[in-house]
């Protein structure tokens, strides 16, 4: 199916209004930047902007393929930084938690921001919180992700085993996308079958010849609190890792919004947003006139449906090559084409008419939905993989450390065919404690870290199974996460809607502001 229905330009005098109030001084403490498309420039033939225009309270910039990093067109320039090794080592991130706007960097701006606006789904003007902002009241958690910025963007990139060389710390960093190239050239697909992806194949880190192909996403694994753990001892599967290979210091950019489901998608099919159409957790349709909310519980087995024309996951891509293998996506989104797959089985109890209807997103159907699927979950209470203090005290971290056990439980099983054959070729394995951990307390607060802990205890019990069927030898493992983490300030409260609302209407415009940070202008807030 396809969604790629027309743009519709916004009205030039509620957009120039719009981002007159958004980018006034006295919401800078929570406003970090905004960013349209320029409504000057046009799009070419795939719906890409030629330009784009980012500003804050200090000035505005144009970035185009010609100038990636901006040209000031007023004031002084919105990104301060571009640098994707910003804040590293890792000691700086550390003195420098949550950076003031001035003082911050923004990896790759034209590239991100191109491909996000590229997708009609995606909003007239980007609204950027700043890493301290505090939105408890509109859904916001003490630890954030989501901004342009370069720590809520980097994720960990852990390259071990078979093909690569132990090189330890990399001072290097890679992109998200270059995840689905890298582990679909490692299974065995060449690069001209790939075709034009937004990613690369990281052969310079890791060279063919694994059996077996793992990729292992901890969501929201902070990369600085992943390796200095490791270092310490803490973690000692991922260390056990790292000891047969590398990691980049900068890690994995994610693309822009450092979302959840956006960049799951973009690792998984090497794409940016623009391509693949997964433009945020939550967003409003124009072509459809809904409010879509693809990352819930209610909806993520149907992610695919979002798919614009032409994309491949990871898992079509090695099908193809090799048609017959088996390859698997547990308790991950993207999973188009795995031949064992956790989100079809769940399709597969719904269409069956014995579960329960997980109805709408956030309705009381998809309330009951969850409650199903969590009574059928592993018990967290009855692992030692799992921190019980923190289940205790957060409800979040109690629900995915079950997801988290079922996942190992199932990964476990599809390495324990007796026949060679019959085991996957390539394996995704998303866990979820991380999130939730970091969501708790953000970046190195206790719970963030026991997030990391109880990750590497299930890691450690998958590698010494596949040790134990004496297959650890012949895998490759590729350890990332969808985005990072920094942790929000509890003074630095406030909305920047009584400004939107002064602004926009005594224009009559009506807006509609999703996330909050997707602004639609033109199109009516719920009645
Ligand atoms: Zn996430």
């Amino acid at each position: 199916m396809s969604q790629t229905s027309a743009h519709v330009a916004p009205d030039r005098r509620a957009l120039d209004v719009a981002v007159r109030a958004l980018t006034a001084p006295d919401l800078a403490p929570i406003l970090d930047l905004v960013a349209w498309p320029d409504p000057d420039a046009g799009r070419d033939d795939s719906g890409r902007p030629r330009a784009v225009l980012v500003a804050d309270h200090g000035g505005t910039a144009r970035l185009d393929a010609d100038h990636p990093d901006g040209l000031v067109i007023a004031g002084r320039h919105p990104l301060p930084s571009t640098d994707p090794m910003a804040f590293l080592p890792y000691a700086d991130e550390v003195a420098n938690p949550s950076p003031d706007h001035d003082d911050n960097a923004y990896p790759f701006p034209w590239s991100r921001l191109a491909s996000f606006f590229t997708d009609p789904r995606s909003p007239d003007v980007a609204i950027v919180h700043t890493a301290k902002h505090w939105f408890p009241e509109q859904g916001g958690h003490l630890g954030e992700h989501g901004s342009l910025d370069v720590i809520q963007s980097r994720a960990p990139f852990l390259l071990s085993g078979a093909g690569v060389a132990r090189r330890g710390i990399v001072d290097d960093h890679a992109r998200l996308v270059d995840v689905m190239p890298t582990l679909a050239w490692l299974a065995g697909v060449e690069p001209e079958a790939l075709g034009d992806l937004d990613g690369v194949v990281r052969s310079d880190l890791v060279g063919r010849g694994a059996t077996y192909v793992v990729g292992l996403l901890w969501d929201g694994g902070h990369p600085g609190s992943l390796l200095d753990l490791a270092a310490r001892g803490e973690l000692p599967a991922v260390a056990r890792l790292l000891e047969r290979g590398c990691a980049l210091s900068g890690g994995a950019v994610a693309e822009f919004p450092s979302l959840t489901l956006v960049n799951h998608t973009s690792m998984l099919t090497g794409v940016g947003p623009g391509r693949h159409g997964v433009v945020g957790n939550v967003y409003w349709d124009r072509a459809a006139d809904r409010r879509v909310v693809p990352n819930d519980a209610a909806t993520w087995h149907l992610t695919s449906e979002l798919y614009r024309d032409g994309v491949t996951t990871l898992f079509e891509a090695v099908d193809r090559a090799r048609p017959g293998v088996r390859t698997a996506s547990v308790n991950e989104m993207t999973e188009r084409g795995s031949w064992a797959s956790t989100f079809a089985l769940v399709r597969a109890a719904l269409s069956s008419g014995e579960a329960v209807d997980p109805g709408q997103a956030e309705s009381a159907e998809s309330r009951d939905f969850l409650s199903a699927v969590r009574s059928l979950l592993p018990d967290p209470y009855a692992s030692d993989l799992v921190s019980h203090e923190r289940c205790r005290s957060d409800d979040d971290y109690a629900f995915y450390s079950g997801i988290d056990l079922l996942g190992l439980s199932t990964v476990i099983g599809l390495f324990s065919a007796a026949d060679p054959a019959d085991r996957p070729v390539v394996t995704w394995w998303s866990q979820y404690t991380t999130d939730a951990g970091h969501h708790a307390g953000g970046p190195r607060s206790p719970i963030g870290l026991d997030g990391l802990r109880d990750c590497d205890r299930r890691l450690g019990a998958f590698l010494d199974h596949l040790e134990s069927i004496g297959v650890l030898d012949d895998a490759v493992f590729l350890v990332t996460a969808d985005h990072g983490f920094e942790t929000a300030e509890e003074s630095v409260r406030g909305s920047w809607s009584p400004a939107l609302a002064a602004a926009l209407d005594p224009l009559g415009v009506p807006w509609r502001d999703e996330g909050p940070g997707f602004l639609y202008l033109g199109v009516a807030p719920d009645a």
